[in-house]
């Protein structure tokens, strides 16, 4: 496995590499939800390309960034052993060389949700994912649905843009309480840990009450926040029922929608979701 620190040096490696190209790009701190995209990446390509890159640009507050996981050499270990054949980890000063002044914008999808709590967080989400695309050049990229957002947000702008790579979403790893693996998780305090567990069960209320014919989104979303509200030292940020495709609010789940929940617990913001459709 090749660790690779420079944007000239991935271009190099790809260059050099024939067949299918798969990219995964994570922001280190791995745990089974990334190693599930990297499985699927090694089934579908020839080669595979992880990046590791804790990227400033998406992050609203300097601490936040400057206190997220870092566990690097835990996180080569994992690659090797499952085979990977390349790891980008450039540092910022490397990726940005300075200063980089274009910005992308995905309007409408990038308003709301996360791009409401957290403003500017799409746009370097854009910027980072357009760059190791260029650099990588891969055939196939692969995003959880974890991210649910990210995921519109990313298809949205590679069919605006016409960038040649297919993105491919994968769903989402849960640990065995139901709550959905995230490299914040580490984190949480026993009891925090408690109380994010309201997330993935207010979920399944959800999906419980759809399969039984519910499709009002008032009467669903009460529920859910409902059962939220039971749960100690968890600030509910939103939750939303919005249609697949646009993101917009729905009055009824008549159509495949996404139900979305965003929380604050000891200070971690968890995130996760559920496709639900009354088809
Ligand atoms: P991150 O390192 O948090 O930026 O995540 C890198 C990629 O892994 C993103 O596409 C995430 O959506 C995906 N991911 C994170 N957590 C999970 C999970 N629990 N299950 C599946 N994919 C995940």
């Amino acid at each position: 496995m090749q660790v690779i620190r420079t944007r000239r040096d991935i271009r190099n490696w790809r260059s050099e590499v024939s067949g299918w190209v798969g990219l995964v790009p994570t922001m280190g701190a791995l745990h089974a939800g990334h190693m599930s995209l990297v499985d699927v990446a090694g089934q579908e390509n020839d080669h595979i390309c992880v990046s590791i890159f804790v990227n400033p640009r998406q992050f609203g507050s300097k601490s936040d960034f400057a206190t997220y996981p870092r566990t690097t050499d835990e996180d080569l270990s994992m690659l090797q052993d499952a085979g990977v054949d390349a790891v980008f980890m450039p540092d910022a000063g490397e990726m940005y060389a300075g200063s980089a002044r274009t910005s992308i914008h995905v309007a409408d999808l990038t308003d709301r949700l996360e791009g409401a709590s957290r403003p500017g967080h799409f746009d370097g989400v854009c910027l980072v994912v357009s760059k190791l695309f260029n650099l990588v050049q891969p055939d196939h990229a692969y995003f959880g649905w974890k991210d649910a957002q990210q995921v519109r947000v990313i298809q949205q702008m590679v069919d605006d843009l016409d960038m040649p790579v297919q993105i491919r979403p994968m769903p989402t790893v849960r640990d065995d309480d139901g709550l959905a693996l995230s490299s914040r998780n580490c984190g949480l305090t026993i009891s925090g840990r408690e109380s994010a567990r309201h997330i993935p069960a207010a979920l399944e209320l959800v999906e419980q009450a759809v399969r039984n014919g519910e499709f009002s989104v008032d009467l669903i979303r009460r529920r859910a926040i409902e059962h939220l509200s039971g749960a100690e030292d968890l600030e509910v940020d939103y939750v939303q029922i919005v249609d697949l495709e646009s993101l917009q609010p729905l009055d009824r789940i008549d159509r495949p929608a996404l139900v979305l929940i965003a929380a604050i617990c000891d200070d971690i913001r968890l995130i996760d979701n559920l496709l639900v459709s009354s088809v």
